[in-house]
């Protein structure tokens, strides 16, 4: 069978390469729906994309259930990790925790580039006057180099999440890149389920307050009831930092 990888377009216009990814992600959704979690991961991780595919991880409050799944198929996988300069320490002892807790061998630490911060936030202050502009430098700009050699990535994203993430597909097309949503179509009661099943650690700032990490400067603690990811830039329009539209060009934009 043809990999995927020889398959996806690396010549013509964004908008012909797009349409060349959109098809080859149908045939792999087609492939993958009807399969469990993990089939589909061992599908897509071992066979179609082996060598050309990592996880992104922001070792958030439900991360531990991606990296863990990921791990049972093959805990060689890459795991991006995006450094911001500006999370929790919090966050990095629990990165470090579950990656001795998983056994994942291949865990990488993305920073911003430094050139960049120099010139577009030297004082450490641009969230507080440019979210989108911060996201950009610490974030998505990073996310793209570390994604640069790689025919696919995998994304903890789900349906429940929001309404924006309610008609998520297992698989989508992101320019010429396959996008993996394994959790897609997860509830919210398999996620707790799972936690238990497999006695996975939790972040330590979940019983704080905060059901999503983020940033530090950027993140709130939310009321029992409220949408868990309204702790994230709080008070403002912004809901997501414009890693889920690399190929888009909408990461410079407040788009949900
Ligand atoms: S979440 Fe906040 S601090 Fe983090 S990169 Fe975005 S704007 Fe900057």
């Amino acid at each position: 069978m043809l990999k995927a990888s020889t398959l996806l377009p690396k010549e013509g216009s964004a908008r012909e390469r797009l349409e060349t990814t959109k098809s080859r992600a149908a045939e792999l959704l087609d492939s993958v729906r009807n399969l469990s979690t993990h089939d589909a991961l061992v599908r897509l991780i071992e066979d179609e994309f082996k060598g050309r595919v990592a996880l992104v991880s922001s070792f958030g409050t439900e991360s531990a259930i991606l990296l863990h799944l990921v791990a049972q198929v093959n805990p060689n996988t890459p795991v991006i990790f995006m450094d911001t300069g500006k999370l929790f320490g919090e966050t990095h002892r629990y990165r470090r925790q579950l990656t001795e807790f998983l056994g994942l061998t291949d865990v990488r630490q993305i920073l911003p580039e430094e050139a960049k911060v120099s010139e577009k936030d030297p004082k450490g202050i641009l969230w507080n006057q440019d979210t989108d502009m911060c996201c950009w430098v610490r974030k998505v700009e990073p996310m793209n180099r570390a994604l640069d050699d790689l025919d696919a990535w995998i994304s903890g994203r789900k349906r429940f999440q929001s309404v924006t993430r309610a008609k998520l597909e297992l698989v989508e097309a992101e320019g010429s890149r396959i996008k993996i949503n394994p959790l897609a179509y997860w509830e919210r009661d398999e996620i707790t389920a799972y936690f238990n099943k497999y006695n996975l650690p939790r972040h330590p700032l979940e019983a704080d307050g905060y059901p999503s990490v983020g940033c530090m400067p950027c993140t709130d603690r939310v009321e029992p009831g409220e949408d868990p990811r309204s702790g994230r830039w709080k008070n403002q329009d912004k809901t997501e930092c414009g890693i889920h539209f690399l190929d888009t060009g909408a990461a410079r934009n407040k788009t949900a």
